[in-house]
C-alpha cells in the first residue's frame, strides 16, 4: 500500500510541537507539503493558502488542518471538494451545525473526515473507561486550569468569537469525560467569566449530569499560575479514581494503575491512515455540543481585561 501523502495546513504551535513528529513516526503516512501564510518547513514544498496548495502543489491524498477553528470549515470544504481526506484539529468547528454539510460531503465523496480529540488518545483514558464500566459512579469533578500566557502566547484568535477562550483546553476534558463515562451527560448550568476586552471566556464553572442525576462539576480557568491542573476525579462505590495530567496517569485510592508516555498524536495519525484506507469518517460532536450548551445556558460575568 502506498503512503497517505499529507499536507499540513496552518503551521503554528501544534503543527510544530506534535504533527510533524507524529507523521514522521507513523507507518503509512508521509508529510508532503505545508500550506501556511507565513510559516514553512525547510525542504518541503510550501504554499501560502490551501487553494494554492491544491492548484500548484505536489500530489497529496489528505490535509491536516491545524489552523484556528474560525477558518477550518471553509478549508475542509475546499479540501473535500478536491477529493482529499481531512483531519481536523480540535475543536472540530466554531459551531455544531457547520459540521453537518462537511460530513455529507465526505460521505458522498467516499473520503474521510476525522474530527480529532487528541486527549482521548492519552494512555490512561481507555484503562479509566474500562475500570469505570463495572463500578457505580457517585460523582465526577473536573479541574482544568492552566496559564494561558504559557500555553497560548500571542494567540489572539482564542479570544475572538469562535475561539472558545478557556473552552479551548476545557473541551479536552469534556472529550475525555464523554469517552470514559458509561452514560450520556448534559449541562444543567454554567457560569462564564469574560474579560472586559474579550469575546470568549477566561474561566467557566459548569454543572453537568446524566439521566440518573449523577453530579458532575467542571472548573476551567486560564488564569492559573504555579502548578497546572488537568485532572478528573471520579468517586465510585469501589474507590476514588483520579485521571491526571490530561489523561496520562490513572490511580485508584492513590495507587497507580496506568502511567505511560504520551503518544496521542501518533495514535491519531495511525487512526487517520486506517480511516482513509476505507474512506470512513469519524466525527463525534458530543464534546462540542457540551460547549455549545454551556454558552447557551451560561450566566455571564465581566472580569478584568486580559492583556497577553
Ligand atoms: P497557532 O499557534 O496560532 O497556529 C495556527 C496557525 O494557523 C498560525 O500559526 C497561522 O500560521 C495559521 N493561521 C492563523 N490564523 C489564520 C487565518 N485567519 N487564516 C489562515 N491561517 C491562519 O495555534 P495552535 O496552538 O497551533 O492551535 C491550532 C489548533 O490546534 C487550535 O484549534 C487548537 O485548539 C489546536 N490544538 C492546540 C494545542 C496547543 O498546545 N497549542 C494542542 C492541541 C490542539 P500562518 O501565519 O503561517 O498562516
Amino acid at each position: 500500500m502506498t503512503d497517505l501523502r499529507i499536507a499540513i495546513v496552518g503551521f503554528g504551535k501544534i503543527a510544530r510541537d506534535q504533527h510533524v513528529g507524529a507523521i514522521a513516526a507513523t507507518q503509512g503516512a508521509t508529510l508532503a507539503a505545508v500550506a501556511s501564510r507565513n510559516a514553512s518547513l525547510p525542504e518541503l514544498p510550501h504554499f501560502a493558502t490551501i487553494e494554492e496548495l491544491l492548484e500548484k502543489g505536489p500530489p497529496i491524498d489528505a490535509v491536516s488542518l491545524c489552523t484556528p477553528p474560525q477558518v477550518r470549515r471553509a478549508q475542509a470544504a475546499t479540501a473535500l471538494a478536491a477529493g482529499k481526506h481531512v483531519m481536523l484539529e480540535k475543536p472540530p468547528g466554531t459551531g455544531v451545525a457547520e459540521l453537518d454539510p462537511l460530513i455529507a460531503m465526505a460521505t458522498d465523496a467516499g473520503r474521510t473526515l476525522f474530527a480529532t480529540w487528541h486527549s482521548r488518545y492519552a494512555p490512561a483514558v481507555e484503562p479509566a473507561r474500562e475500570w469505570l464500566a463495572s463500578r457505580r459512579i457517585k460523582s465526577v469533578r473536573i479541574s482544568w486550569k492552566e496559564d494561558v500566557r504559557v500555553w497560548h502566547p500571542g494567540q489572539a484568535w482564542i479570544w475572538e468569537p469562535g475561539g472558545l477562550g478557556v473552552f479551548d483546553p476545557g473541551i479536552n476534558a469534556l472529550s475525555i469525560v464523554t469517552r470514559i463515562l458509561p452514560s450520556q451527560v448534559f449541562v444543567t448550568s454554567a457560569e462564564l467569566a469574560f474579560p472586559a476586552n474579550c469575546q470568549a471566556p477566561i474561566a467557566a464553572n459548569l454543572n453537568l449530569t446524566d439521566i440518573n442525576g449523577l453530579p458532575i462539576t467542571a472548573e476551567f480557568d486560564f488564569r492559573q499560575t504555579g502548578p497546572q491542573s488537568w485532572d478528573i476525579l471520579v468517586e465510585t462505590d469501589q474507590g476514588r479514581m483520579t485521571l491526571s495530567d490530561g489523561g496520562r496517569r490513572m490511580a485508584v485510592d492513590g495507587k497507580a494503575i496506568a502511567d505511560a508516555p504520551d503518544q496521542e498524536y501518533r495514535r491519531l495519525y495511525q487512526r487517520f491512515v486506517k480511516l482513509a484506507a476505507s474512506g470512513t469518517s469519524d466525527v463525534d460532536l458530543a464534546p462540542l455540543r457540551l460547549v455549545a450548551d454551556s454558552f447557551l445556558l451560561g450566566k455571564r460575568t465581566i472580569v478584568e481585561p486580559f492583556v497577553d
